[in-house]
This record gives C-alpha cells, structure tokens and sequence, in this order.
C-alpha cells in the first residue's frame, strides 16, 4: 500500500524571516501522522529549515539540483551540497525550470541521475503545455520526458523516486485539471511504468499538481492513482498547506 505524499513549493517567495514563520507553523499543525509531508524551499534558507524541522515529520527538499557532481558550474548547486543540509527531495523538471531555464529532457534526467547517486529523491516533475494538450499530444510528451529518464537511469531507479503529474497550463493559473483528467494522466504514467516494471509502478508516489486547493484536494486525492500533491501558491499559507494535508 503507497503512503501519500504532500510537497509544498515555495518557489522564490518569502523572506528569511516569513520561511521561519511558515515552517514553525506548519510544524505546529501537523497533527496526524496521515501522510508523509515535506517542503522545498529557496536553496539559501536550506540551512535554517533545516534546522527547523530537525526531528519533526516534516521532510526537507530543494527545487532544483545540477546535472553535474562539481566543477566550473557558476550558480549551481550539486547533489553533494544538498545532502549536506539533509535534504531529502530535490524537484527535478519542474515546469518553470523548463520553461524559463532552458531544462530538457536529457538535462533532466541527468539532474535525476545526481541526486539519486547523493541518496536525494528526485521528485520528477512532467506535463503538458495547454497547446499540447489541445492538439492531443499529452501522452507523447509524457512519454518523452519518462523515456529520457529510463535510458539514463533505468527503470529500476524509479523505485526510489517520486513523480508530479504538473499539467502547465494549471500551473499557478487558478485553472485545475479535473479528477478524472489528472487520474487519466496518472493512470497512463503508472501504466507505463508497469510495462516495463510492476513493482515500481505499484510503488511510486505519484502526485498531482497544478493549482491544488483546499477546497479541490480531496477530490484528486481521491483518484486511485493520486498519492497526493505537489503544491505551489497554496503552500504559502500554513493553514491552506495543512488543509490539503489534511485531505489525503
Ligand atoms: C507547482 O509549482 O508545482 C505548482 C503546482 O504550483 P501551483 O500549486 O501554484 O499551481
């Protein structure tokens, strides 16, 4: 039986002090131990959280990580120095790293690669832009960015790694992938996975993502297929990232 997970994503918002705050209040509604939960924040308030959440539930992770262990990488932060900080995930493909960054699928996958050699679990984000979408080309985008994950790290590497379902055009917009939509798309990744492994498939958490709310949460978290989410805006707020929680 999977665990669910809830992720927050902070993105780049907050201040040290109000990533302080947020963290102790997220820590201090945690109540049940209904699900694992984690946070990713800013790389720079890694040290503090860190601390912060030392001996709680509550599960560290970062946004991004280099596709490369060290060298002359100006800006990057390897696998290496996030294990340091005892960062748990790291987000690997996030949409807004493709988009804005240049991030491919081999990039990617090779981002994947180092943090599962630090003994980080990658959090590989996928998903659709709106025009794919409308053009009907979701499963082969989804294809590719798995396929490239396979060939460089193999099936087998999927067992210690999670997946976010992020449709784009839900991202960050208000707009929700309905539950049968999402669970059509986790569907189809875990059916992927299954052809070419049946333990890994039925093992990974795969999330949602994509404006996830209180008041939507239940529903998507509902779906067979959906082992929680992966949740940006909403994660900002202490009370609303609980309610979501709370809704596994
Ligand atoms: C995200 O950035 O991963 C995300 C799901 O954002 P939001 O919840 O704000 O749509």
């Amino acid at each position: 039986m999977r665990r669910s997970l809830v992720l927050g994503n902070w993105k780049m918002n907050g201040t040290r002090a109000s990533a302080e705050t947020l963290a102790k209040g997220i820590i201090a509604g945690l109540g049940d131990d209904v699900a694992e939960i984690g946070i990713c924040v800013p790389y720079v308030y890694l040290p503090e959280i860190g601390q912060i959440v030392k001996n709680t539930r509550l599960a560290l992770g970062a946004q991004n990580v280099a596709d490369k262990p060290s060298g002359a990488y100006t800006g990057e932060i390897s696998a290496g120095m996030l294990k340091e900080f005892a960062c748990h995930y790291a987000l690997v493909g996030h949409s807004e790293r493709r988009t804005y960054y240049g991030d491919t699928d081999q990039s990617v996958a090779a981002r994947f690669c180092q943090a599962q050699e630090q003994g980080i679990t990658p959090v590989l984000c996928i998903g659709e832009t709106l025009e794919q979408r409308q053009q009907e080309q979701t499963f082969d985008v989804i294809t590719a960015q798995l396929d490239a994950v396979v060939e460089l790290a193999g099936i087998a590497a999927f067992s210690k790694s999670v997946i976010a379902y992020e449709p784009v055009w839900a991202i960050g917009t208000g707009l929700t992938a309905t539950d049968e939509q999402a669970q059509e798309a986790h569907q189809f990744i875990r059916n992927y996975l299954a052809a070419k492994d049946q333990a890994v498939a039925e093992k990974i958490q795969i999330l949602y993502g994509g404006s996830a709310k209180p008041d939507n949460a239940k529903g998507l978290f509902a779906m067979p297929d959906i082992d929680g989410g992966l949740i940006g805006g909403a994660s900002l707020d202490a009370e609303s990232f609980l309610k979501i929680y709370h809704s596994v």
